[in-house]
């Protein structure tokens, strides 16, 4: 049971520029240090090739469970600001980046309004998002594509492998 107010919510983290399994450790420590906000679990971490534009490094992914009494729009106000702090500079669409941050589920809330929406639009057809979901919440429902399991089984010819801790 969560305490009264506190939401559960999973973070996607990527990263592939600048040593970014340490940038993503590192987003796993100041996720729980958010303001109203606790780190339940994390997943291990995952390489998986570059969707969309190839010709850039390998990315480093993993999910981290929260607890959280931050509204969903603040929530993704203080994720894109610890984006910044990384150090990262948007380019175009599919860049490379030193760490992105998605909100993948908040509650079992559905939205879509100013540059909010979840579930967050893709993550149930990316294998990058859904193996490291799968280790720590296999039978969570993503509303309106069934569990996490199920969508996984639809990504098999998606290449993402588990590092050794
Ligand atoms: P992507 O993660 O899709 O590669 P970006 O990290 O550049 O793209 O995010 C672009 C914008 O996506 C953010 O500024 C944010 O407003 C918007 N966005 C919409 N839904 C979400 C969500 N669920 N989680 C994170 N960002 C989101
Ligand atoms: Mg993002």
């Amino acid at each position: 049971m969560l305490p009264p107010l506190f939401k559960r919510a999973f973070i996607g983290l990527g990263s592939n520029l600048s040593d970014p399994g340490a940038h993503i450790l590192k987003a796993f420590a100041e996720l729980g240090n958010l303001p109203q906000t606790r780190l339940l679990s994390c997943s291990s971490l995952y390489r998986s090739e570059p969707v969309g534009y190839a010709d850039q490094p390998d990315f480093i992914n993993a999910v981290a469970e929260i607890a959280t009494a931050l509204a969903p729009h603040a929530l993704l106000e203080v994720l894109l600001d610890m984006e910044h702090r990384h150090g990262r500079v948007r380019e175009f669409r599919n860049a490379p980046r030193i760490l992105d941050l998605d909100i993948l589920l908040y509650d079992d809330l559905t939205c879509h309004e100013h540059g909010l929406t979840l579930p967050h639009p893709r993550m149930h057809e990316r294998a990058f998002v859904l193996q490291p979901l799968h280790e720590i919440a296999p039978s969570r429902i993503i509303g309106g594509h069934g569990s996490v399991g199920e969508c996984l089984e639809k990504c098999a010819g998606q290449r993402v492998e588990r590092m050794e801790e």
